[in-house]
C-alpha cells in the first residue's frame, strides 16, 4: 500500500441494494467476477481502501435480514442466518444453549463497535485462517448453506475454506446460513490466544465439543484456528478423544496430538513452536473445563 493510501477516494464502482433474496442472486449472476457482497463491511471496507478489492459493482445485502438474518431452531439444527452480527450471536439464548463455544467466541471478536456491524457470514467468507467464528462451528459440525439461481447446496464448514482467503463459493453464489445440529448433552468451549485481550486477531483459537456420559467422550471434536492456511478440523485429536476415557490424562493426549496436527507459520505474532505449544496449553484446558462442568473430574 502507498503511503496515505487511506485518504485517497476510492475508485468508483456502481452500488446496488437488492430488496430482496432473488433481486439478490439476480444481480450476483449479471454482476459476475466484478461484484463483490457487503454485509457489515468491517472487512470489505479495508479491502477497498487497501486496494486488495477493485470491484465494479458493490451488492449491499444488508437490508436483506428477514430473509438472511435471525437465529432459529428448525429441523433439529440452530439455524443462524448469515447476516446474523456477533452481538446478536452472543446475546442468543438458542446459542447459549446448543453452541457455547459459538457464544464465547462471538463476545470476543473484535470490539462492540466491530460486533454490531460483523456478520457471520462475513467472517465465514472473508476466509481468514484466524477467523473467530470457524474453529466452534467446525467442533460443533455445523454446515453452511450456499444459495445461487441454481438452487441451494451445503457444505460443512471445514470444507468452506479452500485456502488463505479463498472459499468455496462459486460465481453467483452467496452464504445463506449455517446450521449446527441442536443436540441436548453436547458440551463445547472456545479459547484463543492474542497480544492483547481485546480488538487483536487470535494468535492461535482452539474449539472443542463433547458429550460425556459414564466416565466416557462421546462423539469428540477438536478444530484449530491460526495454525494453517485455513481453520481446521483436527482429525486424529477428535478421533483419539471420541470414545476415550473422559480423564485428565486423556485431555493431555488429545492436546499433545492436536499440537502434533496443528501446521502453524511463524509471523508478526507468534513463532510456530509458540502457536504449537497454545494449541496443547489451550486444547488441554477446554477439555479439562468440559470434564469439570460434566463432573468428571
Ligand atoms: C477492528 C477490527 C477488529 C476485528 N476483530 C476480529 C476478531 O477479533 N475476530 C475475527 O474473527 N474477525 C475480526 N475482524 C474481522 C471482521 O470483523 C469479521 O471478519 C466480520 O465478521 C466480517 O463480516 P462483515 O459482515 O463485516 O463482512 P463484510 O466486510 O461485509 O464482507 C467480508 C467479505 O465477505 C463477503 N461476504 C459478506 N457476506 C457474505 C455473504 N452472505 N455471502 C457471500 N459473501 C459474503 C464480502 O464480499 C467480503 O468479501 C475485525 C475487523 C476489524 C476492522
Amino acid at each position: 500500500m502507498r503511503p496515505f493510501q487511506y485518504l485517497a477516494p476510492f475508485p468508483s464502482f456502481r452500488y446496488l441494494a437488492p430488496k430482496s433474496v432473488g433481486e439478490l442472486l439476480d444481480s450476483l449472476e449479471v454482476g459476475g467476477e466484478g461484484s463483490v457482497v457487503i454485509a457489515g463491511g468491517t472487512d470489505l471496507m479495508m479491502a477497498l481502501k487497501e486496494r486488495t478489492t477493485t470491484p465494479d459493482a458493490v451488492i449491499d445485502i444488508s437490508r436483506l435480514g428477514r430473509e438472511l438474518g435471525g437465529i432459529r431452531k428448525g429441523g433439529g439444527a440452530l439455524r443462524i442466518g448469515a447476516l446474523t452480527t456477533f452481538a446478536e450471536i452472543e446475546a442468543s439464548q438458542l446459542v447459549d444453549r446448543f453452541a457455547e463455544a459459538l457464544k464465547t467466541a462471538a463476545a470476543n471478536v473484535g470490539t462492540l463497535q466491530i460486533r454490531n456491524l460483523a456478520t457471520i457470514g462475513g467472517n465465514l467468507a472473508t476466509a481468514s485462517p484466524a477467523g473467530d467464528s470457524a474453529p466452534p462451528l467446525i467442533a460443533l459440525g455445523a454446515r453452511v448453506k450456499i444459495l445461487s439461481r441454481s438452487g441451494e447446496r451445503t457444505v460443512p464448514v471445514e470444507s468452506f475454506f479452500r485456502g488463505v482467503k479463498k472459499n468455496a463459493l462459486l460465481r453467483g453464489e452467496v452464504v445463506a446460513e449455517v446450521a449446527l445440529p441442536a443436540r441436548e448433552g453436547v458440551s463445547s468451549a472456545w479459547a484463543r490466544g492474542a497480544v492483547r485481550n481485546e480488538n487483536a486477531l487470535s494468535t492461535v483459537s482452539v474449539a472443542v465439543s463433547a458429550s460425556i456420559a459414564n466416565g466416557r467422550f462421546g462423539e469428540s471434536r477438536v478444530a484449530l484456528g491460526a495454525v494453517a492456511p485455513t481453520p481446521m478440523l483436527a482429525e486424529k485429536s477428535s478421533k483419539l478423544m471420541t470414545e476415550g476415557d473422559a480423564t485428565a490424562e486423556k485431555a493431555e493426549e488429545v492436546a499433545a496430538l492436536a499440537a502434533e496436527e496443528a501446521r502453524p507459520i511463524t509471523d508478526i505474532r507468534a513463532s510456530a513452536a509458540y502457536r504449537k505449544r497454545l494449541v496443547f496449553v489451550l486444547t488441554r484446558r477446554l477439555i479439562a473445563g468440559l470434564l469439570s462442568e460434566a463432573g468428571a473430574a
